[in-house]
């Protein structure tokens, strides 16, 4: 599906204002960005899936693409897409919370997205990417974005009402939560099987009927 020209020349226009934003370095909230700001995000006037994800890691900060670590190999296998579908912008849009690798804490843990990264760019982008009909929140930055009324107290409780969300939703895009696909949710994927087992097969299904 293709956009007019006049929409797509807007968001490729503001995806180059955000490539260029240096907010958190020269107006941040708090402390500065630790390092030179790098956005990282593919929006595309075209993709009927948006990946609402958290912030780069270390990884993709130095690669400069989304998801070009250990949790994109999970998450393409959660989607069941190659590496060629994935970056293809026909398929997906992937523009997390936060565009910047916010650093990381004292544990070597990665922080939060940063919280002026949202408010600045997103609504400006969502709103140039009309066609987006199903919207993957990964974990509970995107969650609270993007699902507020939805969110229940815990991520657990958050995914596991999955179909409920699902069937309850009316006009806009579809939402379906999902963990982080990061090593540290390895512990949650074993503890709760029905991800797997209902929630993948579902969702892989709504993934085909949209990119093939
Ligand atoms: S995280 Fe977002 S708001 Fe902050 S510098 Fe990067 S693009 Fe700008």
């Amino acid at each position: 599906m293709d956009r007019l020209p006049d929409t797509r020349e807007a968001l490729e226009t503001l995806t180059t204002r955000v490539r260029a934003c240096r907010i958190c370095a020269e107006q941040p909230i708090g402390s500065p960005l630790p390092h030179e700001p790098r956005p990282v995000l593919l929006p595309s006037s075209t993709a009927r899936i948006l990946l609402a994800g958290q912030a780069p890691g270390t990884k993709v900060h130095l690669s400069g693409m989304p998801f070009t670590d250990a949790s994109g190999d999970r998450l393409r296998s959660w989607l069941g897409v190659s590496a060629q579908e994935f970056y293809d912008t026909e398929n997906f849009a992937i523009v997390p919370m936060g565009f910047c690798f916010p650093g990381q804490d004292a544990k070597g843990g990665d922080l939060p997205p940063r919280r002026e990264c949202a408010p600045a760019w997103r609504a400006q982008l969502m709103a140039l990417m009309p066609q987006i009909d199903l919207i993957l929140t990964i974990g509970g930055y995107a969650q609270s974005w993007h699902m507020a009324a939805a969110r229940g107290a815990s991520l657990t409780e958050t995914v596991r009402n999955w179909r409920n969300v699902w069937d309850a939703q009316g006009g806009g895009p579809k939402v379906l939560p999902l963990p982080h696909p990061s090593w540290r949710n390895t512990g949650w994927l074993k503890k709760n099987p029905w991800f797997e087992m209902d929630l993948l097969p579902f969702l892989r299904s709504e993934i085909r009927y949209r990119i093939e």
